[in-house]
Protein backbone atom coordinates (compact mmCIF):
# COMPACT_ATOMS: atom_id res chain seq x y z
CA UNK A 1 0.00 0.00 0.00
CA UNK A 2 1.32 3.47 -0.88
CA UNK A 3 1.36 6.43 1.80
CA UNK A 4 -1.04 9.03 1.05
CA UNK A 5 -0.10 11.34 3.98
CA UNK A 6 2.94 12.67 3.63
CA UNK A 7 3.60 15.92 4.42
CA UNK A 8 5.05 18.62 2.72
CA UNK A 9 8.49 18.94 5.38
CA UNK A 10 9.08 15.51 4.58
CA UNK A 11 9.28 15.79 0.58
CA UNK A 12 10.98 18.80 0.98
CA UNK A 13 13.40 16.97 3.91
CA UNK A 14 14.29 14.42 1.27
CA UNK A 15 14.88 16.57 -1.93
CA UNK A 16 16.95 19.21 -0.07
CA UNK A 17 20.66 18.54 -0.61
CA UNK A 18 20.07 16.35 -2.85
CA UNK A 19 19.97 15.31 -6.36
CA UNK A 20 17.09 12.57 -7.12
CA UNK A 21 14.90 11.16 -9.87
CA UNK A 22 11.45 12.09 -9.07
CA UNK A 23 10.93 8.03 -9.62
CA UNK A 24 13.28 6.74 -7.23
CA UNK A 25 11.86 9.78 -5.11
CA UNK A 26 7.95 8.16 -5.29
CA UNK A 27 9.64 4.74 -4.57
CA UNK A 28 11.80 6.05 -1.32
CA UNK A 29 9.26 7.92 -0.20
CA UNK A 30 6.62 5.23 -0.56
CA UNK A 31 3.76 8.03 -2.47
CA UNK A 32 2.85 7.84 -5.90
CA UNK A 33 4.27 9.70 -8.63
CA UNK A 34 1.33 11.66 -9.12
CA UNK A 35 1.56 12.82 -5.32
CA UNK A 36 5.31 13.07 -5.88
CA UNK A 37 4.59 16.08 -8.71
CA UNK A 38 1.89 17.53 -6.70
CA UNK A 39 4.46 18.03 -3.88
CA UNK A 40 7.40 19.15 -5.72
CA UNK A 41 5.68 22.18 -7.38
CA UNK A 42 5.05 22.97 -4.34
CA UNK A 43 8.44 22.25 -2.62
CA UNK A 44 9.91 24.15 -4.99
CA UNK A 45 7.60 27.81 -4.48
CA UNK A 46 8.90 26.86 -0.90
CA UNK A 47 12.68 26.46 -1.72
CA UNK A 48 13.22 29.67 -3.56
CA UNK A 49 11.89 31.37 -1.23
CA UNK A 50 14.34 30.12 1.35
CA UNK A 51 17.09 31.14 -1.45
CA UNK A 52 17.66 27.46 -2.88
CA UNK A 53 19.07 26.47 -6.22
CA UNK A 54 16.88 24.00 -7.73
CA UNK A 55 17.75 22.27 -10.94
CA UNK A 56 15.30 20.29 -12.88
CA UNK A 57 16.57 18.17 -15.49
CA UNK A 58 13.80 17.16 -17.93
CA UNK A 59 12.21 14.48 -18.86
CA UNK A 60 13.29 12.54 -21.90
CA UNK A 61 11.27 10.37 -24.03
CA UNK A 62 13.83 6.69 -23.99
CA UNK A 63 13.12 5.58 -27.05
CA UNK A 64 13.55 8.56 -29.74
CA UNK A 65 15.16 11.14 -26.81
CA UNK A 66 12.66 14.14 -27.12
CA UNK A 67 12.84 16.29 -24.08
CA UNK A 68 9.56 17.45 -22.58
CA UNK A 69 9.00 20.93 -21.25
CA UNK A 70 6.54 20.61 -18.75
CA UNK A 71 6.83 18.53 -15.39
CA UNK A 72 4.92 15.08 -15.35
CA UNK A 73 5.17 14.21 -18.83
CA UNK A 74 2.75 10.85 -19.86
CA UNK A 75 3.19 10.09 -23.59
CA UNK A 76 5.85 11.60 -26.14
CA UNK A 77 4.40 13.56 -28.27
CA UNK A 78 6.86 12.71 -31.33
CA UNK A 79 7.10 9.02 -31.14
CA UNK A 80 3.63 7.74 -28.99
CA UNK A 81 6.24 6.03 -26.92
CA UNK A 82 5.19 6.01 -22.63
CA UNK A 83 8.59 4.87 -21.96
CA UNK A 84 10.15 7.91 -20.11
CA UNK A 85 13.18 8.99 -18.02
CA UNK A 86 11.99 11.23 -15.50
CA UNK A 87 12.86 14.64 -14.21
CA UNK A 88 16.01 14.39 -11.79
CA UNK A 89 15.56 17.42 -9.04
CA UNK A 90 18.77 18.75 -7.13
CA UNK A 91 18.21 21.24 -4.68
CA UNK A 92 21.65 23.09 -3.33
ZN1 LIG B 1 9.59 9.68 -28.24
Amino acid sequence: MLRHNITLQEFIEAIDGNCISIEHLAKTLDIDLKLAYKLLEKSIKILKRKGKKIKIYKAQCKKCGFVFDRLNPTKCPRCGSMWIEREIICVK
